[in-house]
C-alpha cells in the first residue's frame, strides 16, 4: 500500500477544512494528517478518500465523514492508553485514528464480511492496538468491560444502557440518538454508579444501530 506525496497534499488539505469546520484538537487533527484514508476504501475510490464526506464501503455501509470522526474522537478527549470500545468497526477508519491517539480498541462488527475485510487490513497496516469482534454491540463487550471510553458510530434511537454499565467511572459515552432520519449526538459521562451527565451537542446522520449478527 502506497502513501505518496500527492496523498499526503490532500490529507493537509482535508485537516485544513476541518480546522475550519470548528476542528481544534490539535492531537485529532495530528492524528487525521498522519493516518492514510485511502487505505480504508477500495483502491478504485482513493480519489474520494481525502473529500470530507461519508462514503460506501459495500453492505449498505459508509465510511464515516472526516468531520464526523474528527467530532466524535475530540468528544471522546483519548489519552495515551485508553481502553475504547467502539461500536461498528465498518471500514476501521475510526478505530485506527484512536489506535494512532494512543488508545487500545477493542471494536465490534455484526457484520461478518465487513469484520473479516477489515481484521485483515488492520493486520496488514500493523496498527495492533487494535482488537477486532464479530459481535452484536447491542450488548457491549462484557469480556473486556469496564471501558474508559465507548463510542457508537450508527445511530441508536435511545440512550443505551447496557453500554453505560461498561463505563469506568468518569467513562465517556460518545453515541447518536435519534429517529432514522436525524441523530443528535450525544456525550454521556459516567459520574457514579448511579448518576450520568447527559450533553446534547450537533445533529449528525449515521446508518442504523441494528441488534443481532449477520
Ligand atoms: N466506524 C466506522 C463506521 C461504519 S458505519 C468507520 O470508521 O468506517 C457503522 C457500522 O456499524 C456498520 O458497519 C454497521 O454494520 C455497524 N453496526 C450497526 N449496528 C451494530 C451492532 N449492533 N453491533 C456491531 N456493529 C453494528
Amino acid at each position: 500500500m502506497e502513501d505518496n506525496y500527492r496523498h499526503k497534499g490532500m490529507r493537509r488539505n482535508l485537516v485544513e477544512q476541518l480546522r475550519r469546520k470548528g476542528i481544534s484538537d490539535e492531537a485529532v487533527l495530528d492524528a487525521m494528517l498522519n493516518l492514510p484514508r485511502h487505505f480504508f476504501l477500495e483502491k478504485a475510490f482513493e480519489e474520494w478518500a481525502y473529500e470530507d464526506k461519508a462514503f460506501p464501503i459495500g453492505n449498505e455501509q459508509t465510511i464515516s465523514q472526516p468531520y464526523t470522526v474528527a467530532y466524535q474522537t475530540t468528544l471522546l478527549d483519548i489519552h495515551q492508553g485508553d481502553k475504547v470500545l467502539e461500536i461498528g468497526t465498518g471500514s476501521g477508519y475510526q478505530a485506527a485514528v484512536l489506535a494512532m491517539l494512543g488508545a487500545h480498541v477493542y471494536t465490534v462488527e455484526r457484520q461478518k464480511n465487513l469484520y473479516e475485510r477489515t481484521s485483515e487490513l488492520l493486520k496488514k497496516i500493523q496498527l495492533d492496538s487494535i482488537h477486532t469482534f464479530y459481535h452484536d454491540g447491542s450488548n457491549g463487550l462484557v469480556e473486556f468491560a469496564p471501558f474508559d471510553k465507548i463510542l457508537v458510530t450508527a445511530a441508536a434511537s435511545e440512550i443505551p444502557e447496557v453500554l453505560v454499565k461498561q463505563l469506568k467511572i468518569n467513562g465517556i459515552l460518545v453515541v447518536p440518538i435519534g429517529d432514522n432520519v436525524v441523530q443528535q449526538m450525544h456525550k454521556i459521562t459516567r459520574i457514579s454508579n448511579k448518576t450520568i451527565d447527559v450533553q446534547k451537542l450537533d445533529n449528525f446522520r449515521f446508518v442504523p444501530f441494528l441488534a443481532g449478527k449477520v
